[in-house]
């Protein structure tokens, strides 16, 4: 289906008329970040007295711009999931209105590669994550601007979306060219192509234009830090096995567990049981690999008692175990642990340094 184009006014009418069917998320622009909240709840804009406190309004909406601050997983493989109850597995049900999530960004998109890999792949299945999949829309979104902690380009994720959407929307300015990326997405455009036009030459040139400035801030980021090529990264993790760099950086991680749960890839779980007053219920939870219980074993025994040698686990898994029996690096340059680590470890950094002892 070749591209459409949708003014601002007419996609809003079509977010609202899809709220019948599910429950729409969009972004919501809140100082220098971006969080999802429901499309229901935002009042349309009106002038508030000096020290209102309006709430998220319509007009802090924004389809472009960057990723948000919640990772995209966090729609599809729940932090909390109840999964057994009573030594029976408990059956995803059907949502009476799945998500439609508007403006996922390249990187979260990528990070589905990651998640379906595992939550989909021939040894295992998981129906909550599966029925998610099915189940959710996306309708996502090209970066209009990057953060100076993107470094997508150097995983090779283009920081506009390719796979793994439904419908996706490049903001040119009061209008958006919207392309299918699936059946679902087809259909839809199909199904409302009233509020939709044929875009011009010129709005696709804009389109595209934007795109390779974008692109262009993501590389002067990737050149300012020094980051390495997803090329040069093969090896460099098992080459600096015993490199003292690990001890070095994990100085000064406080085993706060924030880059894994912050990271569209990271997907390590624990199963828990708990027993209430008549029932055995079995949740789901994230685990952290570099919390110290991660990899204990009954008995006691634990193989990485030393924080540094979990944070090297990170990078092995991400860069070297993930890449040899998956051919995908578990990254997607979003730099979202970057900002939320309280130790300052700098994943960019701790990059660089692999690759750059792998030279010396
Ligand atoms: S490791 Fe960091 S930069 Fe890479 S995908 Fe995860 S949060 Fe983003
Ligand atoms: S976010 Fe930083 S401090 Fe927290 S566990 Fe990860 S590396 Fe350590």
């Amino acid at each position: 289906m070749d591209p459409k184009l949708i003014a601002q006014a007419n996609l809003l009418s079509l977010l609202n008329e899809l709220q019948e069917q599910y429950s729409v998320l969009v972004p919501i622009r809140k100082g220098e970040t971006r969080f999802y909240e429901p499309l229901s709840v935002l009042k349309p804009q009106v002038n508030q007295g000096a020290g209102a406190n309006p709430g998220s309004t319509l007009n802090d909406f924004v389809v472009g711009e960057v990723r948000a601050f919640e990772p995209l997983k966090t729609f599809f493989f729940q932090a909390k999931q109840k999964v057994a109850e009573n030594y029976q597995d408990t059956a995803p049900r059907k949502q009476a209105k799945p998500l439609c999530i508007v403006g996922a960004k390249a990187c979260d998109l990528k990070g589905f590669k990651v998640l379906d890999a595992v939550f989909m792949g021939d040894d295992y299945l998981d129906p909550f994550y599966k029925t998610a999949r099915e189940e959710n829309l996306i309708i996502s979104a090209d970066c209009t601007s990057a953060l100076e902690v993107c470094f997508c380009l150097s995983l090779q994720v283009d920081p506009y979306p390719k796979e793994n959407f439904d419908v996706n929307l490049s903001d040119i300015g009061g209008s958006y060219i919207a392309e299918a990326g699936s059946d679902k997405g087809t259909r839809l455009l199909e199904k409302h192509s009233g509020y939709f036009q044929e875009p011009g030459k010129d709005q696709l040139k804009k389109r595209d234009k934007q795109r390779a400035e974008v692109a262009e801030q993501v590389r002067n980021n990737i050149r300012s830090n020094g980051v390495p090529a997803q090329d040069r990264l093969a090896g460099a993790i098992q080459k600096n096995y015993e490199n003292p760099l690990w001890k070095e950086e994990a100085e000064t991680c406080v085993e706060c567990g924030a880059c894994n749960t912050i990271c569209p890839t990271c997907h390590c779980f624990l199963l828990y049981d708990q027993l209430g007053d008549r029932d055995l219920v079995r949740y789901r939870l994230w685990d952290s690999c570099l919390i110290k219980d991660f990899a204990k074993v009954a008995g006691g025994a634990n193989p990485r008692p030393q924080l540094w040698m979990r944070l090297r686990n990170r990078f092995e898994k991400k860069f070297d175990y993930f890449p040899k029996v998956n051919d995908l690096y578990a990254c997607t340059g979003c730099g979202r642990c970057i900002l939320a680590c309280p130790g300052k470890i700098d994943i960019r950094n701790v990059l660089k340094r692999n690759v750059e002892n792998v030279r010396k």
